[in-house]
């Protein structure tokens, strides 16, 4: 029998035919030593995946080292603390790592092992896949589902996430936070006025300009409609104040295309007040947007 034959047989494969079908595995499979000590090795690696590696298996044989000094520096310590539980608890290893292959591509690898107690210490029984392509199709829908389409900011499902993480952090730390709230003004009139495509526009350009104002860790949202919010970490009032006050006349100033002046924003701000519930930093935010509303529009309100 060949790894070719396709005619059933139920007698058992001889090791020559195991030896080709694990040659032709889109991954690897592998045997992991670990001594007392606390020594690794790979007694035993077969499958094409062998050659992400790009090290000998008879000197992996010996010492597991310089595959492991293939991981990238964030997952070796999430793999290695992997290994230790595998061994004390006796789990199966689980888990994913990226791999930095010879001509410096990055490989998202996933394992699964089971160990075993020997008598010179743990030998585990695993397979490894190259996962690379799957992550990419992840993060390529969880993109998507994070962002809104017309302006490419994120949308409110991210921002509440953002929110409630920043929230936690501001609490345990007792550090800064504003969240902003903006509004366009008469936005309605611009649409009846210049027509919807036109009123896309504004928003799509508006959201490129206001992230040129903004630092790598702030985030803005589209809420919906022509409303936005921006969440400022680190940020005491008076500086959200400031950055809002620059916002707000940026837009004032600027030509949508439909001539300056024409395209003017109203700002709430809040900062978060540590135990405050995330929705009532949204609240306090949106009744300061409302009270710019009623103040006339085109300006920017914030209170403690
Ligand atoms: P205010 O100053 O009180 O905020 O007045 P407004 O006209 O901006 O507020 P209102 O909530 O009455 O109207 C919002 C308008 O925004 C109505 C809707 O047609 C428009 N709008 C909502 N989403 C979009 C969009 O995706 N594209 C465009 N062009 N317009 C939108
Ligand atoms: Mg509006
Ligand atoms: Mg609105």
């Amino acid at each position: 029998m060949s790894p070719t034959d396709v005619m059933p047989d139920t007698r058992c494969p001889d090791s020559h035919t195991l030896m080709l079908l694990a040659e032709r595995l889109p991954g690897l499979l592998f045997q992991l030593h670990r001594s007392e000590d606390g020594h690794l090795h790979f007694p035993y690696l077969v499958g094409s995946g062998t050659r992400l590696l790009d090290v000998a298996p008879e000197q992996l044989a010996e010492d597991a080292t310089p595959a492991l000094q293939r991981l990238d520096e964030t997952d070796y310590p999430r793999m290695m603390a992997s290994i230790e539980r595998s061994v004390r608890w006796q789990t199966p290893i689980m888990g994913k790592f990226r791999l930095t292959t010879q001509d410096g591509q990055s490989r998202w690898i996933a394992v699964r092992a089971q160990p075993e107690q020997v008598e010179s210490g743990v030998l585990w029984h695993g397979m490894m896949l190259d996962i690379s392509e799957q992550v990419a199709e992840e993060d390529r829908l969880r993109q998507l589902s994070d962002t809104d389409p017309l302006t490419g900011l994120a949308n409110r499902r991210k921002l509440l996430k953002r929110l409630d993480e920043e929230i936690s952090l501001s609490n345990r730390h007792a550090i800064p936070l504003s969240l902003m709230m903006l509004d366009l003004d008469h936005f309605k009139h611009i649409n009846d006025t210049w027509g919807h495509l036109q009123g896309d526009d504004v928003l799509a350009s508006l959201a490129r300009h206001a992230r040129d104002l903004l630092r790598e860790e702030d985030l803005m949202a589209r809420l919906g409609g022509e409303e936005f919010a921006l969440v400022l970490p680190l940020t005491p009032r008076g500086n959200a104040e400031r950055l809002a006050e620059r916002l707000r006349r940026h837009i004032a100033d600027h030509d949508f295309g439909i001539g300056p002046g024409n395209v003017t924003a109203s700002i709430g701000i809040a900062e978060h007040r540590v135990g405050d519930a995330r929705d009532v930093l949204l609240e306090r935010a949106d009744e300061n947007l409302y009270a710019a509303k009623r103040g006339g529009r085109n300006q920017v309100i914030s209170s403690r």
